[in-house]
């Protein structure tokens, strides 16, 4: 793993595509992501992208932008106007969605944590944070000061109730440990999110659900098909995880598996959101 530290000259990102009805704005802390050789890394879509890769292996190389709270102060105001003057109207940010906010690196450089701060001081209207690790703990005490002025939900990526598939690395973060720290935040009044993206085989459906349901307000579901930013799901067909999937639970590469998981789902929560729109907050029982 090489650790590079940099600056950079903007880290408010307009949103396009996939996020574009989620979120006015991207921001990641961090390029590259230490979780690129786990579960999670095996189909994630920024393994692909060369504009942040460079040719690097995904997972071996992360850059803290050690200025990026000093950016998000600079970029707040014209952002925030830019945000406020489209159809939505509202300066909505994202964090993260091509790095994890709460990797290792997080500990030492603080990035993640520098940008909360600047948020209490100049607050999004709302602020999405999605993460695979059960560190977003600790940095309950700042979300809780970005919670006092402005929305703040955080998403925790729960895809399954198996720690992993055969044939295929663990994950970073214990499925108990995200589930813990879920329950923790919510104790704490954060609205919080299980977001089972990309959803995989569920070995008890019912009793997932069952443990998710003190730790999280709401759940958000979304299938490789249409979740990884193509409609077929073609971005994700080019890595090992269908295949691996499909050895576990073959019906789990299609459609009609996440309609399934989203009827059990219904059963313990009544903010249940599908795709896209759940990302967005739009959920229904
Ligand atoms: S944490 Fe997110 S960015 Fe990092 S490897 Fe996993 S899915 Fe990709």
């Amino acid at each position: 793993m090489t650790t590079t530290p940099t600056q950079v000259t903007s880290i408010l990102t307009r949103t396009s595509g996939y996020l574009e009805s989620v979120a006015s704005h991207s921001l990641q802390p961090y390029r590259g992501c230490a979780l690129g050789h786990s579960l999670c890394g095996v189909a994630c879509y920024v393994r692909h992208n060369r504009f942040v890769t460079h040719g690097r292996e995904w997972g071996d190389f992360v850059e803290p932008r050690i200025n990026a709270a000093a950016m998000y102060r600079r970029q707040y105001p014209r952002e925030r106007m830019w945000a406020r003057g489209r159809s939505r109207g509202k300066f909505c940010v994202f964090l993260s969605s091509s790095t994890e906010p709460f990797q290792p690196a997080e500990t030492k450089y603080g990035v993640t944590r520098s940008v909360l701060e600047a948020m209490g001081e100049l607050p999004p209207d709302e602020l999405i944070v999605q993460t695979h690790s059960h560190r977003v703990l600790d940095a309950a005490d700042v979300l809780c000061r970005v919670k006092s002025v402005c929305q703040v939900r955080v998403h925790i990526s729960i895809e399954s109730d198996r720690e992993t598939l055969p044939g295929l690395p663990k994950p970073a973060s214990p499925v108990e440990r995200r589930v813990a720290a879920g329950l923790a935040l919510r104790d704490k009044g954060i609205f919080t999110v299980a977001t089972v993206a990309p959803l995989l085989p569920i070995e008890n459906p019912e009793c997932f659900f069952a443990s998710l349901q003190p730790a999280f307000d709401a759940v958000v579901i979304d299938h490789f098909i249409g979740g990884d930013g193509s409609a077929s799901g073609s971005r994700t067909r080019r890595t090992a995880l269908p295949q691996r999937m499909a050895l576990v639970e073959p019906a789990s590469v299609t459609l009609a598996y996440r309609d399934q998981i989203v009827a059990a789902a219904r059963n313990f929560f009544n903010q249940v959101g599908v795709g896209c729109a759940g990302f967005a907050g739009v959920y229904s029982a």
